[in-house]
């Protein structure tokens, strides 16, 4: 019988696998325990299950390690990890430490279908979602390998879209959130979409307390089209109704992220255009001036125009932060390494 990963179940399933065992389901939390609280991927290490249970459990699971293909430390303390799968596919997670927390900013999916012109994770096409246990070792990665030895914060905004792989991501969630795993408050985790609106639906009854962000770059569709192809299928004339419901049924504020690139989004006209488009909804927009690329004459604004943009933005009664990009000097922008935009 092929053996599967634990990481893929969750509490309730392994306590019912253990049920079924004639074990006590106590024994369950033992083992999440020493998996998700400990890091251990070795049953024969877990002392205080029987010798029995041990083999049992090594008879019909594995608990799979990510090989670390590459390591890039950037000088913010900024870590970002190209992780080999069991299969050989990479994958890459970040780990992004900062004044009270660390988060990890982890991948759901072997490349993307969603072809973001900004975005490096795009360019090679999609190949496979990842499971629940690779998204789970992810996790599990940063908090025990990282330099920092601390997981507080997770971003859903690594390779890959979350939404197109939302059965495995939001078992991750669940068994990250579990008081018996990482026990990371669903508050602290954010999914963060280019804007698929199903998702965003679905989300919205899962009754998680998980943070929503979406993937803007551009306030009219024109403009829009242009970098993030995913437009063309779910609009913003659609997207930005299906934000506001997802408020008005969670009460959940959404952030929207807005990369701004010189002479192509960052003007006072685009500002008042998003102005527009947010006007009335509970929200938040965060600003993150592109990381130059010199060979695509890609920059960010200056100073004053982001500034004027941002108070432009203030002034039409948005909620708006501006964002310094992290591991700036390592490419470590979670999923958007590389700008390969180029304005038509
Ligand atoms: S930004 Fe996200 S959705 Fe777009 S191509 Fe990259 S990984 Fe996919």
């Amino acid at each position: 019988m092929p053996k599967h990963d634990l990481r893929d179940l969750s509490i309730e399933e392994l306590e019912g696998l253990l049920s079924g065992w004639q074990e006590k389901p106590y024994h369950a939390r033992q083992v999440f325990s020493w998996v998700h609280k400990k890091g251990i991927s070795d049953f024969s290490a877990m002392s205080d299950l029987s010798d029995d249970l041990r083999k049992k459990l090594a008879s019909r699971f594995f608990i799979g390690s990510l090989g670390l293909a590459k390591i890039f430390k950037s000088s913010d303390g900024t870590e970002k990890f190209l992780l080999r799968l069991g299969d050989k596919d990479l994958v890459e997670a970040v780990s992004i430490p900062s004044a009270n927390r660390v988060t990890g900013c982890i991948s759901t999916q072997v490349g993307c279908k969603f072809r973001c012109s900004f975005c490096a994770s795009g360019i090679s096409g999609f190949k496979r979602n990842l499971s629940v246990a690779e998204i789970i070792a992810e996790a599990l990665f940063l908090k025990y390998k990282s330099s920092q030895k601390k997981l507080t914060h997770i971003v859903f905004m690594g390779t890959g879209e979350p939404f197109d792989n939302y059965d495995c991501v939001m078992k991750a969630i669940r068994i990250i959130n579990s008081p018996f795993g990482l026990n990371i408050g669903a508050r602290r985790i954010t999914i963060s979409t280019s804007g698929i609106i199903p998702g965003i639906k679905k989300l919205a009854d899962e009754g998680l307390q998980v943070e929503l962000s979406v993937s803007l770059h551009a306030a009219d569709d024109a403009t829009r089209d242009l970098i993030m192809p995913v437009n063309k299928i779910y609009p913003l004339k659609e997207l930005i109704p299906a934000c506001r419901d997802y408020f008005k049924k969670t009460n959940r504020q959404v952030t929207f992220e807005y990369i701004m690139i010189k002479g192509f989004n960052s003007d006072l006209k685009n500002a008042a255009d998003l102005g527009k488009i947010l006007k009335g909804m509970d929200s938040k927009v965060n600003l993150i001036p592109a990381n130059p690329v010199k060979e695509l004459k890609i920059e960010a604004p200056s100073d004053k125009e982001i500034s004027q943009f941002k108070n432009a933005l203030s002034a039409s009664g948005i909620n708006v932060t501006l964002r310094k990009p992290r591991g700036e000097d390592i490419e470590a922008a979670c999923g958007q390494l590389r700008f390969s935009y180029e304005k038509k």
